[in-house]
């Protein structure tokens, strides 16, 4: 993954390649594409994570995405912070970054003269950085106007609040329009950050980077339970929501890459199969396409899999969890490459269960379970086995019928199975 996918301009990515910045920090992935959406974002970072960037990148894309109606030059962007020696660490990001574009800004902080700071902000800056006690008194001396203020971030808000900010924040606050976009960053996610965040942000997006998730352990997993027959929706939904670009599906079969493929297509996500019936031909071409992010979804099988080359990959979906634990470590090994953070999302259904448990037993590592609320298990729907070329799962009795077959179901109904299937894929 690259700078150039995150939706920054040119002015932007000059400035990050001088840096000899090559490839975004986990929490740049996930900010940059979200604060440039608009959205509010509440990030637990800490120092260290490239969360600077993280923020001024898209703070800078999205000053240039909008045009200001204001007689005179007026604040558009504020950034609070704890101490002076943040606020210039701050400013000289922003002054990097925004070396190619024309903004001006800012610092303001106490324990110097007030009035060169009045002066400049009554000739008029674009950006401002500040503590906020020193904000404060400005404001109160009507040194500055809030009403063209897009966007407010504050910045180790947990530091401010331990260093008693709260009031002097609250105070500002009242000074400000609501209708703006609000960045909170913090080292934690205590209660008082959440309360503070209830209080100031929209709808926010939660941003979250843990320094292990940025040194050797890249990949984030998750397991959401979920009915089989309700696995396709459930995807697309993560897909369109969580706004993924590049995500890599496995199924078990090479029948249910292709349903899944056409299904994901018939939802608006464009999407391809390679598998061990596909010409080399058509592997290449899929291939291509999903690097050069023309699809959005490559679906593939284990063994095609292996042979591909694609790294650094944000995002693995294990549509259906593997037989073989080891294939999981394969499957996931796509993801978090190179210093890259990445995400591996398995959709477990019932039947999976033990399948589960083998891996988790496999990798030493129980998977932290994120339930959905929406697609929680229907707990009358009963385990079925599971049976393909390779290998076996211990499933439950096969004490229903199978009300979704996207896999290879038990071997009595395979024959039959498979005729319809081919009468269906001829239709
Ligand atoms: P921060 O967490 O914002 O204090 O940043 C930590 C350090 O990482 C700073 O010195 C940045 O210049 C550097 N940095 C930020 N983003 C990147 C990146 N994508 N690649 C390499 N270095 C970076």
């Amino acid at each position: 993954m690259s700078f150039t996918n995150l939706g920054l301009s040119k002015p932007l990515l000059k400035a990050i390649e001088e840096q000899g910045y090559e490839t975004p920090s986990p929490i740049q992935l996930q900010a940059i594409p979200v604060v440039i959406e608009g959205k509010d974002v509440l990030a637990a970072a800490q120092t260290g994570t490239g969360k600077t960037a993280g923020f001024t990148l898209p703070l800078l894309e999205k000053l240039t995405q909008t045009k200001p109606n204001m007689q005179k030059k007026q604040i558009r962007a504020l950034v609070l912070t704890p101490t002076r020696e943040l606020a210039a660490q701050v400013a000289e990001s922003i002054k990097t970054y925004g070396k190619y574009l024309p903004y001006t800004s800012t610092v303001i902080f106490g324990g110097v003269g007030i009035n060169p700071q009045l002066a400049t902000i009554r000739k008029g800056v674009d950006i401002v950085i500040a503590t906020p006690g020193r904000l404060l008194d400005i404001a109160g001396q009507q040194g500055i106007d809030f009403s063209a203020l897009e966007c407010l971030i504050l910045d180790e808000a947990d530091r401010m609040l331990d260093m008693g900010f709260i009031h002097d924040i609250k105070k500002l606050m009242k000074l400000m329009p609501d209708k703006r976009q609000t960045l909170l960053f913090s080292a934690t996610f205590s209660p008082e950050i959440k309360t503070l965040a209830e209080g100031l942000l929209n709808d926010p997006v939660l941003v979250e980077v843990s320094r292990e998730n940025t040194t050797a352990d890249q990949i984030k997993q998750v397991v959401h339970f979920v009915d089989k027959r309700r696995k396709r929706e459930l995807l697309s939904q993560l897909i369109k929501i969580k706004k993924w670009r590049q995500v890599l599906v496995f199924t078990r079969t090479k029948h249910g890459a292709n349903k899944l493929t056409k299904e994901l297509e018939e939802s608006g996500i464009s999407a391809a199969a390679i598998h061990g019936n596909k010409s080399q031909g058509a592997r290449t071409k899929a291939l291509a396409a999903f690097k050069a992010n023309e699809i959005r979804v490559l679906v593939a099988t284990d063994i095609a899999a292996r042979g591909i080359d694609i790294d650094q990959l944000p995002h693995v979906v294990n549509y259906e969890l593997p037989n073989v634990p080891e294939d999981y470590v394969h499957r996931i090994g796509r993801t978090g490459r190179a210093g890259q953070s990445g995400e591996a999302v398995s959709l477990v259904c019932i039947d999976e269960h033990e399948l589960l448990k083998n891996i988790e037993k496999f990798i030493k590592f129980k998977i932290p379970k994120v339930d959905i609320p929406a697609f929680r298990p229907d707990p009358n729907i009963q385990a079925e086995p599971i049976q393909n070329g390779r290998g076996k799962g211990k499933g439950g009795k096969n004490s229903r019928n199978e009300p979704h077959s996207s896999k290879d179901g038990a071997k009595s109904n395979k024959n039959k199975r498979n005729r319809n299937r081919n009468k269906k894929d001829k239709k």
